[in-house]
């Protein structure tokens, strides 16, 4: 399980389990398991402190490649 934290507060947003080994690009809504802080204005998602974090496409996340850090392990 990945905890996805914001780069720029370092807040925590959500835990996301990833499969597999690639970089963190799309994150399902299906694998998002814990949201802890995570706004939507339209279609885009951001931290509370106004910090990209990436785009709805329905199904996933579209992630912001700069916005965000993890920590943890992926499966
Ligand atoms: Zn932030």
């Amino acid at each position: 399980m990945l905890t996805i934290k914001c780069a720029k507060c370092k807040r925590k947003l959500f835990k996301y389990h990833k499969i597999g080994n690639g970089s963190v690009i799309k994150c399902h809504k299906i694998r998002i398991k814990q949201v802890y802080q995570l706004n939507k204005n339209y279609q885009m998602f951001s931290c509370a402190c106004g910090n990209n974090i990436g785009k709805d496409e329905g199904s996933f996340i579209k992630m912001n490649r700069t916005g965000f850090t993890y920590s943890g392990t992926k499966e």
